[in-house]
């Protein structure tokens, strides 16, 4: 009896629940649709936010410009008011990067932060569904992933994916590990590839014109175990260096010239860390998947979040790999995981659409480089780089480069300060001198804003027409 009683009252619990349940699930979904609960507000957030009109020439965020508990205009360079409609006529055209220490102090002081790929922006203007992200308060707070490793098996998943797809690195037996940005990455394999016990440090080398945070964080890192020691090509058939460690940086494509560059040095105690940050089809022809044993990307370069902190590198050997993971732990203990949540979401968007972001970045480029191309070709006074067709197996075409940054020279003999010649029209570029060249050479970037690209044109147009005129009277 006592029996028959448990059991009908077990079954009326099951039913009663079975019951909740339905409800629930009825009450969630409205002819098929999820009805949202706990992320209607931030989703409602996030939109009235968007919807913030700039007149195209700026953007307001949440976190950004608040003005009375209000979000407003962030503006553009060389725009102003509410919306941002208001432009600044005789504002400095900004063609510059963001890199240095010196910049960055100067810029905290300016308020005016930008080297980033801000290019890409209107792509996402345009994908805005397939990239938004909700997160939720509880979400993934714990320091690892199942209590095992600090990087998302599910980020590196993706991650070769898109570089099968795009056919610019193997990634088939290959670790992958994540980074605060290309830049942490980059000085974890300095720390990993540099010898463990040694009285004499390794030479970190950089071909010139090099990326300069190469030399400034090695130089800020340098240790026992590396030194950072200039020009790579100072170094060449000399024959100390035969037995010494040498590790050299690859940017390639490099920046500041665009160029698919390849190292000066080889043999068995020269370990090279190949800097792919720009090895895209936005920039550059790709004429193989890149096989080398330290490759090192970035999201920055890629989908253009450069604030989202995100790089990764592709490795060969378990050793360095390993040695990689110990300076992660010891230097950040792992990667923001919202970083690499963001990173996930943004490169299954990338996927989702094919060529989409690659197009979009291509064309955007090409037609830059071009209006520049013509730009300068007006003058005998400014001269732009190498800009050699290759074939690209992405595009099954020979192309040439859309490089992220024009590497400009002032060809006449008088013109040595050439950062000097284009800040007197009003043109802010990087000297030649922080790439380890002559200061003849000045480096402007073209991944900014559509804004600052088309400022920088007009007062190019603008400093070439009036040589003209100089010239004529
Ligand atoms: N490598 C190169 C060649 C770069 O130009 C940059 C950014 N300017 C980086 C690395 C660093 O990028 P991030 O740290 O944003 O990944």
């Amino acid at each position: 009896m006592m029996k028959s009683i448990a059991s009908s009252k077990y079954l009326a619990c099951l039913v009663g629940s079975i019951i909740l349940n339905l409800l629930f699930i009825i009450n969630i979904h409205v002819g098929g649709q999820w009805k949202l609960s706990w992320s209607l507000g931030a989703a409602i957030e996030a939109e009235t936010v968007a919807a913030i009109y700039c007149s195209g020439h700026g953007r307001a965020y949440l976190d950004g410009l608040v003005v009375g508990n209000k979000p407003v205009c962030d503006c553009n360079t060389c725009f102003t008011g509410p919306d941002c409609s208001h432009f600044i006529p005789h504002c400095t055209a900004n063609a510059d990067g963001l890199e240095s220490v010196e910049e960055l102090l100067r810029d905290l002081s300016m308020h005016s932060y930008s080297g980033d790929p801000l290019f890409l922006e209107p792509f996402w203007m345009q994908h805005l569904a397939s990239s938004a992200l909700v997160v939720a308060g509880w979400h993934q707070m714990s320091y690892t992933y199942g209590g095992k490793s600090f990087f998302s098996k599910e980020l590196a998943k993706v991650v070769r994916k898109v570089h099968a797809s795009v056919g610019n690195a193997v990634t088939q037996n290959r670790f992958i590990i994540f980074g605060a940005g290309s830049t942490q990455v980059l000085s974890a394999a300095v720390f990993a590839l540099s010898p463990e016990n040694t009285s004499s440090p390794a030479k970190v080398v950089t071909s010139v014109p090099y990326y300069p945070l190469d030399k400034q964080q090695t130089q800020y890192f340098s240790s026992q175990k590396f030194k950072y020691e200039g020009d790579a090509y100072r170094w060449k058939n000399r024959s100390d260096c035969s037995s010494t460690n040498m590790i050299e940086i690859v940017t390639s494509p490099n920046n500041p010239d665009g160029q698919l560059k390849k190292p000066i040095f080889h043999g068995p105690n020269v370990k090279t860390i190949y800097d792919h940050a720009y090895y895209w089809p936005h920039f550059t022809p790709i004429p193989a998947p890149s096989d080398e044993d330290v490759m090192v990307f970035t999201l920055s370069k890629l989908t253009g979040h450069a604030g989202t902190r995100l790089g990764w590198a592709v490795i060969k050997d378990e050793t360095v790999f390993n040695r990689m993971m110990i300076h992660m732990q010891m230097n950040s203990m792992g990667v923001s995981k919202d970083a690499q949540l963001r990173a996930f979401k943004l490169l299954n968007a990338v996927l989702e659409e094919g060529t989409g972001i690659f197009d979009f970045a291509y064309q955007t480029m090409k037609s830059r480089w071009e209006r520049l191309v013509q730009t300068v070709s007006l003058s005998n006074r400014f001269s732009l780089q190498e800009n050699n067709p290759q074939y690209c197996t992405f595009y099954n075409k020979v192309r040439q480069l859309s490089p992220a940054y024009a590497w400009l020279k002032c060809e006449r003999e008088e013109d040595k300060d050439c950062y000097a010649v284009l800040e007197a029209a009003n043109i802010i570029g990087r000297q030649g001198n922080l790439f380890g060249a002559e200061d003849g050479y000045v480096r402007l970037s073209l991944v900014r804003t559509q804004d600052d690209f088309d400022i920088l044109i007009e007062r190019l147009h603008k400093l070439i027409t009036e040589e003209d005129g100089d010239k004529t009277m």
